[in-house]
C-alpha cells in the first residue's frame, strides 16, 4: 500500500525562496575581486537572482546548457548557483588551479556554452580563449566602472541583470533535473565529471545542516574558506541559507593574515576548509596571541587532519570537527561531531584521538569496507578494507564517461572511493591512506597519513608527506619528506622516537629529505603523485 502524500520535486531554488521569507536578516558578506567588501541580505540576494535569470534567460540560456563558472568565493558566484539552476540549466564550476590543458579539456568535455569569470581570471582567459569552443559567450562578473580593456568580448554582469524584473516566473522542474557539474581534480587521466541534480543538492544540504546543527544554525556566521569551485564549497551556500546562518565569502586572498582579519572583522562563528589553509590560520594566531573574535568551529577535511592540530585549536576553545567526503558524494560522507555522552564521559586526550579519526556517517551515506577478493569486512576497528559508499548524494556514474563509471561502481551499485580504511563498533572510520599511496613493504601495508599525523606533532615541523621509495628487497619502503619551520632540523633519531611510542619498527620511514614546500594538487591538497615524480630517481641509503 502506498501513503497518500504529496511529491513536491525537490527545488534548488526554493530553498532561496524559503531564506528570503524567512531569515531576512541573515546576510552575505563578500571580499570582492574589485578591492572593496559587499554586503546584503538573502532577500537581496534572491530579487538579484531574479533579476539575473532574465538576463541569461535573454542571452540564449535553455534548460540543460552548462553555464561555467571560474570565480572566486563571492555573492556573484552564489548568484549564478541559483540562477542557473533555476532555469534548469546547469552550473558548471571550474577550478582555476587546474592546468590549461585540463581547463580546456573539462570545458570541451562539458560544451559549457557561456564561461562567467572573475576579473582575476582575464588575463588567462585572454591566453586561453583559443582553446575554448568557438560561440562561447564571455561573461565578466563585475560591473560597468571595472570592465578592462580586452581582446576578448566580454559581457559585463551587472548589466546584464540591470533593468531586469526582480522577480521571475521559475519553471517547475524535475527534482532528477542536474544542477551543477564538478570534476574531480584528476591526479591521473582526465578529470571526471559530478554531475548533482536538484534532488541530490536539497538534500545534502539538509543531511549537512542536521548532523553539522553546531555550526551551521541560524545567527551563525560561516566563513566558507572551501572554494565555491570546489564541490559547491561543500555544499555551505545550500545549508546557509537553509539554516539561516550567514555566508562570509573570503574572495581571492586566502592567506593566514587575510583569513585572520576578515573573520576578525565579521566575527566568523564557523570556519570550513582543508589542512593547508589552517596551518597558515593558526601560524597568525600564534602570531598575534589570540584567536579571531567569535571563532567557535573549525570544519575541517579534504585530507587528514593532524592530531596536533586539532589539539592546538580544541586547547583554544575553537571545536574542531574532522570531515571526510569526495566530489562524488556532493561531499560530506562522515563528520567527527562527538554525542553528549562522548563529550560526558571520555578524557580530553581520548576524545583528541577521536577527532583526529574521519567521524561517523552522515544520514544516507551507508559505508562497507571489502578486502582484496571482495569480502565484506566486519566494522571492528581492526579489519581494514577498500572503501565503498552509497546513497542519495552519491554519484551513479561520471558524466559522459562510462568507462570510468565501469571501474568505481559494484555490481551492487555501491560506489569505490579508492580509499583504504577501518570502521569500528560505533561507526567511527578511519581512512589509512587512498589505496595507491599505501606503502607495501615486504607485503604488509604502512600507512603514510599514520606517519604523517605523528611527524606533524613536532614543532620543528611546518608540514610534511610521506611517500614510497622502491626497494630491491621489500617493494617499496617510506621516505618522509618535511617542509622545516624554521632552521632546526629534526633529526632522524628525533623522528624514530616519536614514531616508535605508536607504530613498529619496521614501519620507520628510511631517510628524511627537506624541501621548502610540498607540491599540492589544485584542491590545496599535498600531491603525492608528483612528489613521488619528483623523488622518483630517490636512492634510499642502505641500497647501493
Ligand atoms: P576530492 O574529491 O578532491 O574532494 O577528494 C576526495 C578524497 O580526499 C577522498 O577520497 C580522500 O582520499 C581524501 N579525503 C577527503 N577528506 C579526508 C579526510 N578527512 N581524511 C583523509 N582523507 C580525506
Amino acid at each position: 500500500m502506498l501513503g497518500q502524500m504529496m511529491h513536491l520535486p525537490l527545488s534548488i531554488i526554493e530553498i532561496l525562496r524559503f531564506s528570503a521569507q524567512n531569515h531576512p536578516k541573515a546576510e552575505i558578506v563578500s571580499v570582492r575581486t574589485e578591492g572593496d567588501v559587499h554586503r546584503y541580505t538573502y532577500p537581496d540576494a534572491f530579487k538579484r537572482v531574479a533579476q539575473l535569470a532574465s538576463g541569461l534567460k535573454k542571452i540564449g540560456i535553455e534548460p540543460g546548457d552548462r553555464v561555467a563558472t571560474l570565480a572566486w568565493n563571492g555573492y556573484r558566484h552564489f548568484e549564478l548557483y541559483y540562477a542557473i539552476a533555476g532555469l534548469g540549466a546547469i552550473c558548471h564550476t571550474i577550478n582555476p588551479r587546474l592546468s590549461s590543458e585540463q581547463m580546456s579539456y573539462i570545458t570541451k568535455h562539458a560544451e559549457d556554452k557561456v564561461l562567467c569569470v572573475d576579473l582575476t581570471f582575464v588575463p588567462l582567459i585572454e591566453v586561453l580563449k583559443d582553446q575554448f569552443a568557438e560561440g562561447t559567450i564571455y561573461i565578466l562578473m563585475t560591473d560597468r566602472a571595472h570592465m578592462p580593456e580586452s581582446k576578448v568580448d566580454f559581457l559585463c554582469y551587472e548589466e546584464l541583470l540591470e533593468d531586469e524584473p526582480n522577480d521571475f516566473e521559475w519553471a517547475t522542474l524535475s527534482e532528477e533535473t542536474a544542477a551543477g557539474l564538478c570534476y574531480t581534480s584528476g591526479t591521473t587521466g582526465n578529470p571526471k565529471g559530478a554531475l548533482y541534480s536538484h534532488r541530490s543538492t536539497v538534500l545534502h544540504a539538509l543531511t549537512l545542516s542536521v548532523s553539522l546543527a553546531k555550526t551551521v544554525h541560524e545567527g551563525a556566521k560561516i566563513l566558507p574558506v572551501v572554494p565555491l569551485f570546489h564541490v559547491n564549497a561543500w555544499g555551505l551556500p545550500y545549508a546557509c541559507p537553509l539554516a539561516g546562518a550567514s555566508l562570509i565569502f573570503p574572495g581571492p586572498a586566502l592567506d593566514g593574515k587575510s583569513i585572520f582579519d576578515l573573520m576578525d572583522r565579521e566575527q566568523v562563528s564557523s570556519a570550513w576548509g582543508v589542512p593547508t589553509v589552517w596551518l597558515g590560520l593558526q601560524g597568525e594566531i600564534a602570531v598575534r596571541g589570540r584567536n579571531p573574535e567569535g571563532f567557535t568551529s573549525v570544519i575541517v577535511g579534504g585530507s587528514a587532519v593532524p592530531r596536533s592540530m586539532i589539539e592546538v585549536f580544541e586547547k583554544s576553545g575553537v571545536m574542531v570537527c574532522h570531515a571526510w567526503g569526495m566530489t562524488e558524494m556532493s561531499p560530506i560522507g562522515t563528520h567527527g561531531i562527538l554525542s553528549a555522552h562522548h563529550e560526558e564521559t571520555m578524557s580530553e586526550e581520548d576524545k583528541l584521538d577521536m577527532k583526529a579519526r574521519q567521524g561517523r556517517r552522515a544520514f544516507g551515506v551507508d559505508l562497507k569496507i571489502v578486502d582484496e577478493a571482495g569480502v565484506i569486512q566486519p566494522h571492528d576497528g581492526k579489519a581494514i578494507g577498500e572503501l565503498y559508499v552509497r546513497g542519495n548524494t552519491v554519484i551513479n556514474g561520471y558524466f559522459r564517461n562510462d568507462e570510468a563509471t565501469r571501474t568505481v561502481i559494484d555490481s551492487d551499485g555501491w560506489f569505490a572511493t579508492g580509499d583504504v580504511a577501518s570502521i569500528d563498533a560505533e561507526g567511527f572510520l578511519t581512512i589509512q591512506d587512498r589505496a595507491k599511496d599505501l606503502i607495501k613493504s615486504g607485503g604488509e601495508w604502512i600507512s603514510s597519513i599514520d606517519l604523517e599525523n605523528i611527524v606533524m606533532g613536532h614543532p620543528d615541523v611546518a608540514n610534511c608527506a610521506v611517500i614510497s621509495i622502491a626497494h630491491p628487497k621489500w617493494d617499496e619502503r617510506p621516505l618522509l619528506v618535511i617542509v622545516p619551520n624554521g632552521e632546526a632540523r629534526v633529526s632522524k633519531d628525533q623522528v624514530d622516537k616519536m614514531l616508535l611510542k605508536q607504530v613498529a619498527k619496521w614501519q620507520l620511514p628510511d631517510a628524511i629529505e627537506f624541501v621548502a614546500q610540498l607540491p599540492l594538487t589544485a584542491t590545496g591538497k599535498v600531491s603525492k603523485l608528483t612528489l613521488r615524480q619528483n623523488f622518483k630517481d630517490y636512492k634510499l641509503p642502505d641500497i647501493v
